[in-house]
């Protein structure tokens, strides 16, 4: 079965209930097994000024949905934490991005994956690299762990 790499953040109202009930949906998914939960980071906000600390996590996958399935039905759990789109990166209540699907490399206009800035991002590869040290980015052609410590510090 593929296996799915998801962030979750939140950095507006009750976060870590916000974290809690995203990885009970996500657990409920169709045709979908939760394998691994990181553990639960609190974080400096990148973006527009004057926000709130973040809380983020990743989960591991198992699940035969789709990518673009996968990420509808993220929708779904984003809008169900009263998630409103207002301003780019500005703060949310609740943020789930597919960052790898087993080993797909795919360039949609509403998906891509890995997604193009999890690299980057030191508040995401640390957790992902709680649940997923040894996997390869196919892009990059590195591990997690290799990424992470080449990671600027935020
Ligand atoms: P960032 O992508 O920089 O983390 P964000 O998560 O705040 O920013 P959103 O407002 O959650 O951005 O999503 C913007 C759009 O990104 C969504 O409409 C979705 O279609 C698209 N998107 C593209 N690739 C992905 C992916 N891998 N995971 C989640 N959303 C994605
Ligand atoms: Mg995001
Ligand atoms: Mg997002």
């Amino acid at each position: 079965m593929p296996t799915a790499h998801v962030a979750l953040g939140s950095n507006l109202g009750p976060r870590q209930q916000h974290l809690d009930r995203a990885v009970f949906s996500m657990r409920h998914l169709p045709h979908t097994k939760l394998i691994a939960q990181s553990e639960t980071y609190e974080t400096e906000p990148v973006g527009p000024p004057g926000q709130d600390p973040y809380l983020n996590a990743a989960v591991a996958l198992h699940t035969t949905l789709t990518p673009r399935d996968l990420l509808t039905h993220l929708r779904h759990v984003e809008q169900a934490a009263g998630r409103i789109r207002r301003q780019r990166w500005g703060p949310r209540t609740l943020d789930l991005d597919i960052l790898l699907y087993d080993h797909l490399i795919i360039d949609e206009p509403h998906l891509t994956v890995p997604h193009p800035r999890m690299h980057q991002r030191d508040f995401v590869l640390r957790p992902l690299c709680d649940i997923a040290p040894d996997v390869t980015h196919p892009i990059l052609k590195k591990t997690i762990r290799q990424l992470l410590t080449e990671c600027p510090s935020p």
